[in-house]
């Protein structure tokens, strides 16, 4: 009413609670409370709520408030006075759904046979029971037993042994025959929960207990309806021109707890059915908690995803430039090789004449008629020796240009220098280059490839070795030292005598393609670095403050 309405309305209450004190006396004395206490004041309506007869809703509001309009709402099977259809008065009658209730037992339970009847013995205790007798002459085939005549206290272990067929439906009991007086859900409660066979009620107000529900006076329902009406009222209907309503139809409302306990389920329950004291569903209780956490998990999965296919991709990436790394590097060796062919081809010559020198002579010796046998045995181990000398040459040249996957290994550096030296030994010669080598004794090892290290080995000297081409002869001389560092790393520094690198270039001599020489490729250095920084090392260029540059790297040792 108060939401419906652009004024405040002020509510004032008073319950004379007739269902247990209907005597003269008692309305007598109400009536003259109220007199007294509301004399003055200036009323706008009378909502009058009539449980045992109409005398609220028509004989006290006519003698205490005259003009003053009544609604009144009456939940009972009385009949309706005259009276209450009288000048200043309106309201709603309303009726348990019998029929409705009796359907609703029929359908849930088809194989009833016999509906017990509890009800009261006051005057609406005894009407609604009239009704029901009356409804039930409409089933056939179904026995209904009225107990009205036994004290409300010994229905509870008598409710416990009903046999199968039977339900039990609960009237209003206002007073029961000893004079006790009761509510209808506080009986609800005592014979319910014990009870053998499922109880059905007619009032929502019975609902919450125990009982499994009815086709019920809904108590919302109801209330809405007399607001609306009283509403009504308030903004200036005549009463007399609104016809008091009785109302029959109830609302089909059950307990979900007493559903589960007889096992019926909530598809055979009628369309429009209210079911109660359902449990709230987990995402009923935290509806927006859930839809934020699946916001969050959602959003996380997204990302996941997201960074996981990101990783892929670069994982990707990675390999490919690795792969690209160690092809570009066989690319770089074998045009190395190409400036070291010519030299090589000479290193071979000088073993592949010796032998030749060496065989002919043995072919001489064994035309002697007492052929040297010790002379010649000791020509052929200078055969097997030159042989051998080539052949490690070649081997080593196959090894170098081999196409390869990484092979991550302890090497001895040392070791490793003498034998790319090896490899320029005789191009050095050419150029009239004099190497030296300068290494302690103790070296600790370190983990890389052999013929990766051995690339970058070769890529600095010959580098140094070009820079001295325009050096006079003499001065041509190119120093690999190799030492240990802070921190256990190795040092290797190549240094030469040479033109030194311009200042202007310096910081471009890394970069892939850049070259000073006319048939320079450029990658050697950027090839060099990157095989380094694979190591974990570092790789740099500088001038010498005599003539020359000197290019270090450095490795991590082996046990890093
Ligand atoms: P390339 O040898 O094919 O030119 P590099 O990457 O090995 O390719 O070298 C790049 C450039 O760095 C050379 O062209 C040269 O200008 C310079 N450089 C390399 N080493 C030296 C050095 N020892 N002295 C002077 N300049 C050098």
């Amino acid at each position: 009413m108060q939401k419906a309405s652009p004024n405040r309305i002020e509510f004032l209450t008073e319950n004379l609670d007739a269902s247990h004190f209907s005597d003269q006396a008692h309305f007598r004395m109400f009536q003259d409370y109220l007199g007294k206490k509301y004399a003055g004041q200036k009323l706008d309506l009378i909502l009058a709520f009539p449980s045992g007869d109409y005398r609220l809703a028509d004989e006290l509001p006519d003698v205490l408030f005259p003009g003053v309009p009544v609604v009144f709402v009456a939940v009972n099977e009385m009949v309706v006075p005259e009276a209450v259809s009288k000048h200043g008065i309106t309201g709603i009658v309303q009726r348990f759904d019998l029929r409705g209730t009796l359907g609703l037992i029929m359908r849930l339970q088809p194989d009833t046979r016999r509906v017990m009847v509890i009800g009261g013995t006051s005057e609406a205790d005894r009407a609604t029971l009239g009704r029901i007798a009356e409804t039930a002459q409409l089933l056939e085939g179904i026995k209904f037993e009225f107990w009205t005549n036994r004290p409300i206290t010994e229905l509870p272990k008598a409710v416990k042994s009903l046999p199968e067929g039977t339900v039990i439906l609960l009237s209003t009991v206002q007073r029961d025959v000893t004079g006790q007086r009761f509510f209808t859900s506080q009986l609800a409660e005592m014979l319910a929960p014990s009870a053998s066979v499922p109880v059905y009620v007619l009032s929502g107000w019975a609902i919450g207990n125990g009982a499994l529900g009815g086709v019920v006076v809904d108590p919302e329902d109801l209330g809405t309806r007399t607001g609306q009406l009283a509403l009504r009222v308030l903004g200036g209907i005549r009463p007399e021109a609104v016809p008091v309503e009785v109302a029959t139809k109830g609302t089909p409302m059950f307990d979900w707890r007493a559903l589960r306990r007889w096992g019926i389920k909530e598809s055979r329950l009628p369309a429009d059915s209210v079911v109660r004291y359902r449990p709230e569903t987990l995402w009923e209780q935290h509806r927006d908690l859930i839809l934020i956490l699946l916001a969050v998990f959602l959003g996380q999965a997204v990302t996941i995803g997201g960074l996981l296919a990101q990783r892929k991709q670069r994982r990707r990436a990675e390999a490919e430039i690795l792969n690209q790394r160690v092809e570009l590097a066989h690319v770089t060796r074998v045009s190395t090789m190409g400036q070291l062919a010519s030299a090589l081809a000479h290193e071979l010559n000088q073993p592949l004449g010796a032998i030749l020198r060496n065989a002919e002579a043995a072919e001489i010796l064994l035309q002697k008629e007492k052929p040297d046998l010790e002379e010649i045995r000791a020509i052929l181990e200078d055969i097997r020796n030159d042989d051998q000398r080539a052949g490690s040459v070649i081997d080593r040249v196959r090894s170098f240009l081999k196409h390869r996957s990484l092979e991550i290994k302890s090497l001895d550096l040392g070791e490793l220098l003498r034998e790319t030296v090896v490899l320029v030994e005789s191009d050095a010669r050419a150029r009239h280059v004099k190497i030296s080598l300068q290494m302690p004794e103790q070296l600790p090892a370190v983990r890389g490839d052999r013929v990766q290290l051995q690339q970058v080995l070769l890529n600095l000297i010959l580098n140094g070795m070009d820079a001295m081409a325009d050096v006079a002869k003499p001065g041509r001389q190119l120093t690999v030292r190799v030492e240990t560092a802070k921190e256990g790393n190795v040092k290797v520094s190549v240094s030469d005598c040479g033109t030194g690198i311009p200042l202007e270039k310096a910081k471009h001599i890394f970069e892939p393609f850049f070259t000073t020489k006319p048939n320079g490729m450029g990658m050697g250095l950027t090839i060099s670095q990157t095989i380094i920084e694979a190591h974990g090392g570092k790789i740099w260029g500088e001038n010498k403050d005599s003539r020359g540059a000197v290019f270090t790297f450095t490795l991590p040792a082996n046990e890093q």
